[in-house]
């Protein structure tokens, strides 16, 4: 398979440290307000990735963390009038319900900063003996004109990279790109011990100790959105460097998701929670929408985009039940619509084409029912949702038996009325029906619904 490498700046193939085994940290989530669609976006391209590399073979170890202490956790609680303690568990389950309702699949390992804190001390104690890092007033920082290629992941020169969000600014700094390791800490009772004193660990240092720790070195792939290239990923390896630790194969970002031309965050105040999302839209249309955008590009996510996506999860749907599928198997490997969806997931995990050749496939299936009857098309039509599966998409067959209690007492009210001839009974049901978003149509296999 390959991959774009944001290091060597090209799509790579990927060569992996063990056979058959893929070694994956995806820098998570600083949890000091409620999770939203750009959180929810890295975290289902990269369970696209995972589910790809599952479906073919692989045993993915799955690493991502939990920041639950940072300044903003901080002052979160102080404005609740709460601890960090409360305010990091109160959004970490908020953003395993959001996970858990995109069907997304849960970490291999979540490590938590504050678990980490004595590692991380004994990693800056290293830096410090070695001569990469330096103590301040305020803190540890270390020194980036120590690291030989620092800058190189972003692909900048040192003098345009600009200390702009999460480099602190600090008067006793050597350079402004130094990063603090530690801060010492005065007025806050958030604080642990160091040789150097009380303080807390900067953001940069959890992740190059967590994802060591436990994929240990020269682990496959190092994620997360495009964000944090700069200077999060760079911070990151300047410190495996000074550490002298092989640090991740391949670099993969995915691109953030855009409201109005301007990127989605929290700084920007402009964001959707997924939890808002999910309040008025099915699940599955997020995951669909950004399966249909390549993971690299940006996704804009308006009221279109989703209603574009919320219809072609319909006609997913009206597939699923006029070809009553149920227990899907998983598709032979040998078969040549799955050679050709591989070839595209196998390139840069090219998701929209893969979901394209599916809708392809789901048009035949429709082509060859209408000429030749369903029987003749189902096993065009188990393709095309064997595929989907491999995408973490579950399709809804709404035949009878899946309709909620009311549905079917209605549908079944519909077909005494027919058979008794009250066809004005019938229609009564009808438009029932309709009102409660359902379109009744009379098939050769009987009454089917279609969601209006
Ligand atoms: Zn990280």
């Amino acid at each position: 398979m390959r991959l774009y490498d944001s290091l060597q700046a090209r799509p790579v193939e990927i060569k992996t440290r063990k056979p058959n085994e893929v070694s994956m940290y995806v820098c998570g989530l600083t949890v000091d307000g409620p999770p939203h669609l750009g959180h929810g976006r890295f975290a289902l391209c990269f369970d696209l990735l995972r589910r790809w590399l599952e479906f073919e073979g692989n045993k993915v170890v799955h690493v991502s963390n939990i920041t639950d202490v940072d300044d903003k956790i901080i002052l979160r609680a102080e404005t609740e009038g709460t601890s960090i303690d409360e305010v990091a568990k109160k959004y970490e389950q908020a953003w395993w319900e959001a996970v858990d309702a995109l069907n997304v699949k849960r970490p291999s390992y979540v490590p938590h900063a504050t678990q980490y804190i004595e590692n991380m001390v004994n990693v800056i104690s290293k830096m410090m003996t070695d001569g990469f890092a330096y103590e301040t007033p305020d803190g540890i920082y270390l020194e980036v004109s120590k690291i030989k290629d620092y800058g190189a992941l972003a692909h900048q020169e040192l003098s345009t990279l600009k200390v702009g969000a999460r480099v602190e600014v600090s008067p006793y700094k050597r350079s402004g790109l130094d990063f603090a390791l530690w801060k010492f800490v005065k007025n806050s009772d958030v604080f642990w011990p160091s040789p150097w004193g009380n303080g807390r660990p900067g953001w940069h240092t959890e992740c190059v100790v967590m994802s060591l720790d436990l994929l240990s070195d020269d682990f496959d792939i190092h994620g997360g959105a495009e964000d944090l290239i700069f200077p999060h990923h760079e911070n990151e390896r300047a410190q495996a460097e000074a550490l002298g630790r092989k640090f991740a194969r391949y670099w993969v970002h995915n691109g953030w998701v855009v409201v109005e031309g301007e990127k989605m965050s929290k700084s920007q105040n402009n964001f959707t929670t997924i939890k808002e999302l999910l309040l008025s839209h099915d699940p599955r249309a997020y995951r669909l929408l950004v399966a249909r955008s390549h993971y690299r590009s940006p996704v804009d996510v308006t009221k279109d985009s989703l209603k574009d996506a919320e219809s072609a999860l319909r006609r997913l749907d009206d597939f699923a039940t006029r070809f009553n599928l149920q227990d899907v198997p998983e598709i032979d490997k040998k078969d040549q619509d799955y050679k050709v969806f591989k070839s595209y997931m196998d390139d840069d995990l090219d998701t929209p084409k893969a979901v394209a050749h599916i809708f392809s496939l789901i048009n035949d299936a429709h082509n060859l029912a209408d000429t030749s009857g369903i029987e003749s098309a189902k096993n065009t039509a188990y393709k095309a949702a064997a595929l989907c599966l491999i995408l973490g998409l579950n399709l809804n067959n709404r035949s009878k038996d899946t309709y909620p209690e009311n549905i079917k007492e209605l549908l079944e009210a519909r077909q005494n009325a027919r058979q008794n001839r009250d066809f004005s009974r019938a229609d009564e049901i009808r438009n029932e029906l309709a009102a409660l978003g359902f379109e009744v149509m009379d098939t050769p296999e009987g009454q089917k619904l279609k969601s209006t």
